[in-house]
């Protein structure tokens, strides 16, 4: 049977990004290696990282003369300390958005480096919900947002409104929605959502931000090392960064960001159309803040839960169950999820309607 895999991360990638994946895993190009046995500073592998960074800044609309794209390991969450440790100097302040989880990750690792304004929240309403109209103080050095939020399914539509440098955690957004991508100082994304395979988090730097603190950064955390280096200062994740460079091809042969945001369009429409047509459930976010990537919904009568949970299982769908902290269902539709799926769980809620007339 067909399986429909909704998972939040590590998340769907294209049947031929696996494809290649696993051939490149037995035979890289003809070369009669795997991709899993050469070195990071082989011809080969030098050319995956020749190809990948132009093509990062390609599809994000930005210039190799101010911005370098890093690959880097320890996750995203490793990005919540490095981006205050690389542009905040102790006696400087930063301003930070709450919208959940991830954000709340972000200002406590923040906190160790400087000082941290939380100027927005969305916690009253358990974070259904994008904080607007924000003031962002004249003294703070730049401005850290969420795009999306993975667990509460909001994401920002458009960005925040200030003359600051942004910094985000694009996790769980990263090449979905076209954005003036040059407003931000630096955006850093796990892979393991919208890009690839988990163990790489790739960073975009702006350069000239770099190198203004008095701290001394130990040198693996330091950004510097690793745009001198390209990301090849140690052993890079060699085979994550060769599955997002051929999950970045097939995002350019979908017409790059503007065409998948089209593509992303539809599947939200046609899953937030269901979930507002559908009397048995309801959503769980604020309908103007709704996320393209992470459709949160709730069976209106919750002991339903568990036989909706089995239909959509019988029908080749995983992974739908909601976040500990929302409850209920979480559809995550990233970039390589199918229209098809999505009407696949769309006729489900719409069978499940029927049997409880
Ligand atoms: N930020 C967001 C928005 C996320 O969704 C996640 C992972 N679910 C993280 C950060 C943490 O990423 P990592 O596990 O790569 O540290």
């Amino acid at each position: 049977m067909k399986k429909h895999n909704f998972s939040a991360g590590p998340a769907i990638l294209a049947p031929e990004v696996i494809e290649q994946a696993a051939q490149a895993a037995l035979n890289l190009n003809g070369s009669g290696l795997s991709i899993l046995e050469i070195s990071h500073r082989s011809p080969e592998f030098v050319a995956v990282m020749e190809e990948i960074q132009p093509l990062v800044l390609e599809l994000l609309g930005l210039s190799s003369d101010e911005y370098a794209p890093l690959f880097l390991t320890g996750g995203a969450s490793t990005q919540f300390l490095s981006t205050a440790m690389n542009l905040l100097d102790e006696g400087e302040k930063a301003a930070y958005v709450d919208t959940g989880a991830w954000s709340k990750k972000a200002i406590k690792e923040a906190k160790l480096f400087g000082k941290v304004d939380v100027i927005a929240s969305s916690a009253d309403k358990n974070y259904n919900y994008i904080p607007k109209d924000i003031k962002v103080p004249s003294d703070a050095k730049y401005l850290h947002f969420t795009t999306n939020n993975t667990i509460f399914g909001t994401q920002y539509k458009s960005l925040p409104n200030t003359d600051k440098f942004l910094v985000a955690d694009m996790s769980s957004d990263i090449f979905s929605m076209e954005r003036d991508f040059s407003k931000f100082g630096i955006i850093y994304a796990g892979a393991q959502k919208n890009l690839g395979p988990a163990g790489v988090t790739l960073v975009v730097v702006k350069k000239d931000l770099l190198g203004h603190v008095s701290r001394v950064i130990p040198t693996m955390l330091n950004y510097e090392t690793h745009v001198a280096k390209e990301s090849s200062f140690n052993t890079p994740p060699v085979f994550p960064i060769y599955c997002c460079l051929l999950a970045l091809r097939w995002l350019k042969a979908k017409g790059g960001v503007k065409g998948i945001e089209a593509h992303n369009n539809k599947k939200a429409d046609l899953m937030y159309g269901e979930i507002d047509r559908n009397p048995l459930f309801e959503g769980t976010a604020e309908k103007e803040d709704r996320s393209l990537m992470n459709a949160t919904f709730l069976l209106k009568d919750e002991s339903l839960t568990k036989e909706f949970l089995a239909d959509c299982t019988a029908q080749g769908i995983s992974g739908i169950k909601g976040h500990r902290s929302v409850g209920g269902f979480r559809a995550s539709i990233y970039n390589a999820m199918p229209i098809e799926s999505v009407q696949t769980l769309v006729d489900v809620m719409q069978a499940f309607e029927k049997k409880h007339a």
